[in-house]
């Protein structure tokens, strides 16, 4: 089987290397905003009803670029081309997701229009598709124009795939986390398909943002404690940061350290999810969750809601390429299936059900369970709704609200190191 999976390794530049990684990333941020602005007087310009074309795809600003890019950046040779290349892509990714969330045909958090990239600001990265990239024996890296990097950590589980034939690397994307560098290489890794070890078996999952998730089985995953921790450093700093002058040096320290440490939750959250996504396609035939809620439907709800969309966003993209490689089955609810308010033993569901409320309580049959079990092990009925037998099927399709479900396409793949193709609609 082939699938695809990123392989990522911390960076340990020396002062000429981590020169040349900051100039890449400078040069990528320069063609995006170059495209940006490009395309911004081109908007207005057509605004004011003058017939100009808008570049919105990456041929289009591809052309326009190498149109000005002698008069834009006469140093443009210094750096590899793929760097402008790289900048280009993320804008047009940036215009298009713009667009379809406009349009309702993009999932999850609504997109703004794409703004200027700021020196330091957010995540710097620069991608290579072609050129020398390469890893060999002696752990470094290359890459093109760059050359030699040292890593923090050996390469050998990736050299090994490459060396017996089963990887090949497709991109190398540097990046610049909260102060440190990473590599991640995107490659096409040949694979045994596997088989949970519970074939039969269905569970049900409640991704929150109190808990890492509750399953239908009744089980907790609470969040990491390291998790818990940042969080409240986080709290802490952004209260420092407030009392601080604007513009001053303890600001932009402060800054810097929030930085780090978002940089740092991020890793720990994610572990957390490649931990649990592993062992849940490992075990259960079938896994099921909530399907993102749609662009627009919950625009002006409480931030909790959005962020729990967030969690569930990577839940499901972890969850879809885990799946395949493991034999087992992703089945997404509907949005509209009422899993919280629905009672998982009689499914008589409530009209409300507030948020604070943490205990299901059901006024026809009595039953008392944990909110989140309760809706886990909803979403478990719903897949043997689904698939047509055993003895809950009845009840589940017999209500008025009419559960649907569907498979999950398999639409992109990641790895178990972190750093995988971000999530993306059909
Ligand atoms: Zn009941």
């Amino acid at each position: 089987m082939r699938t695809h999976q990123a392989f990522r390794f911390a960076l340990d530049p020396s002062p000429r290397v981590e020169r040349a990684l900051a100039s890449h990333v400078g040069a990528r941020r320069f063609a995006f905003n170059g495209g940006l602005a490009l395309v911004k007087a081109r908007l207005d310009a057509h605004a004011r009803g003058e017939a100009v074309a808008v570049p919105w795809t990456l041929p289009a600003l591809r052309r326009e670029w190498n149109r000005a890019k002698e008069a834009l950046a006469p140093w443009w040779r210094e750096h590899s081309k793929e760097a402008y290349a790289s900048g280009l892509a993320g804008l047009a990714d940036a215009l298009r997701n713009w667009r379809d969330s406009r349009h309702g045909r993009r999932k999850g958090r609504r997109m703004g229009f794409p703004r200027f990239r700021k020196k330091g600001r957010g995540r710097e990265s620069v991608g290579f598709t072609t050129g020398a990239i390469r890893v060999d024996d002696q752990s470094p890296v290359v890459l093109p124009r760059i050359g030699r990097v040292r890593t923090h950590e050996p390469t050998t589980k990736l050299l090994a795939r490459l060396r017996s034939g089963t990887a090949r690397i497709l991109r190398a994307t540097v990046s610049r986390e909260g102060g440190r560098w990473f590599v991640s290489f995107a490659c096409e890794v040949e694979r045994e398909p596997g088989t949970p070890r519970r074939p039969e078996t269905v569970v049900g999952v409640d991704a929150g943002v109190r808990h890492l998730a509750v399953l239908s089985t009744g089980e907790t995953v609470p969040n990491p404690r390291p998790l818990q921790r940042a969080l409240k450093r986080i709290a802490r700093l952004n209260r420092e940061l407030a009392r601080r002058q604007p513009g001053s040096r303890n600001r932009a320290k402060t800054r810097r350290r929030l930085a780090r440490l978002h940089a740092h939750l991020a890793h720990i959250q994610q572990d957390a999810w490649h931990r649990l996504t592993t062992r849940l396609a490992r075990t259960y035939g079938t896994v099921v969750v909530e399907r993102l809620h749609v662009a627009g439907m919950l625009r002006n709800r409480r931030l909790s809601r959005a962020l729990a969309d967030t969690v569930l966003a990577e839940l499901r993209r972890q969850l879809t390429y885990r799946t395949v490689w493991y034999g087992s089955h992703l089945v997404e609810a509907d949005p509209f299936y009422p899993s919280s308010k629905t009672c998982s033993r009689c499914r008589t569901v409530k009209e409300t059900l507030p948020l604070w409320e943490r205990t299901f309580r059901c006024d026809a049959c009595g039953l008392v369970r944990d909110r989140d079990e309760n809706a886990a092990r909803n979403l478990a009925a719903l897949a043997v709704a689904v698939a047509g037998s055993g003895p809950e099927t009845e009840n589940a399709r017999g209500r008025d609200v009419r559960p649907t479900a569907r498979r999950a396409v398999p639409e992109e793949t990641g790895s178990p190191q972190g750093e995988a193709p971000a999530a993306r609609t059909p």
